[in-house]
């Protein structure tokens, strides 16, 4: 069984963000850039796949700049067999993403797609549904469970209060929650073996997709600064300030 993992090059979760001075987006300049925590999950998954003998080979997809063959390299070095560099510098939206994606599956034909829930620097949460509808097939979102058996998966899905399993008949889509499973780090040998496995670039045009946008980013903003706390003297002076200042009592 072949599956493919799409892999997001992102800001790294430890970086404080800075909203460029116009507005127009997040300063990327010298920033230091990972792989979307949910697509570790994703691949880490295919690997433990893989390694229980259910699936045959991984590939590794992107859709970025060149720089984006770090986290393609990265993936090759988690486990995955090849990876594919959908090549754009553009700034992609969701649905861009998701019919660049559709292209890649017709041409390699996985029986699973596995997304990260969400990428956490447009937090858009909806490629992978997008992916699903454009190409038809069922789609277990959410996954803190994914077990194949025979040409089904089941995935179980975090929801509000509880838990919810479903069961696709594969091809099918699967999107990654934090639960899923703990990502293992690459080590220091398989990140060597990982320089010689291939990687294809493709750009968008070849996969017959137009990437125009019908979405328009207006404006960036970040959170208003909190304003510094005060030290009050006595208890009756912090409820007289919650009952006529801050008016919470
Ligand atoms: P989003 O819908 O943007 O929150 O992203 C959800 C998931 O879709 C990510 O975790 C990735 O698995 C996948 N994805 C989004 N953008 C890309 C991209 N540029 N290249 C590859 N995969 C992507």
């Amino acid at each position: 069984m072949k599956i493919l993992v799409a892999v997001k090059r992102v800001v790294d979760y430890n970086v404080k963000v800075r909203v460029k001075a116009d507005n127009s987006g997040v300063d990327l300049a010298n920033v230091k850039m990972s792989m979307n925590p949910f697509c570790e999950i994703a691949v880490e998954e295919a690997v433990r796949l893989k390694e229980k003998g259910v699936a045959t080979e991984i590939i590794a997809v992107s859709v970025g700049p060149t720089a984006a063959q770090e986290q393609l390299r990265t993936a090759l070095a988690l486990g995955a067999d090849r990876a594919i560099l959908v090549e754009s510098t553009e700034d992609l939206s969701s649905l861009s993403i998701a019919k660049l994606l559709k292209a890649v599956v017709d041409k390699e034909q996985p029986q699973l797609v596995i997304l990260g829930k969400q990428a956490i620097d447009s937090d858009n949460n909806q490629t992978g549904q997008m992916l699903a509808a454009l190409s038809g097939y069922g789609q277990g979102t959410f996954a803190s469970a994914v077990v194949v058996e025979g040409d089904r998966v089941k995935v179980t899905r975090e929801i509000d209060g509880g838990a919810q399993t479903v069961d696709l008949k594969l091809p099918a889509i699967v999107t990654t929650d934090l639960r899923l499973n703990e990502p293992r780090y690459a080590s220091l040998p398989n990140i060597m073996k990982a320089k010689k496995k291939p990687m294809e670039t493709l750009k968008p045009e070849e996969l017959g997709v137009s990437t125009a946008s019908t979405l328009k980013t207006v404006k960036v903003e970040a959170p208003a600064a909190r304003s510094a706390g005060i030290m009050v003297k006595s208890v009756d002076e912090l409820v007289d300030k919650l009952k006529n200042e801050a008016k919470v009592i």
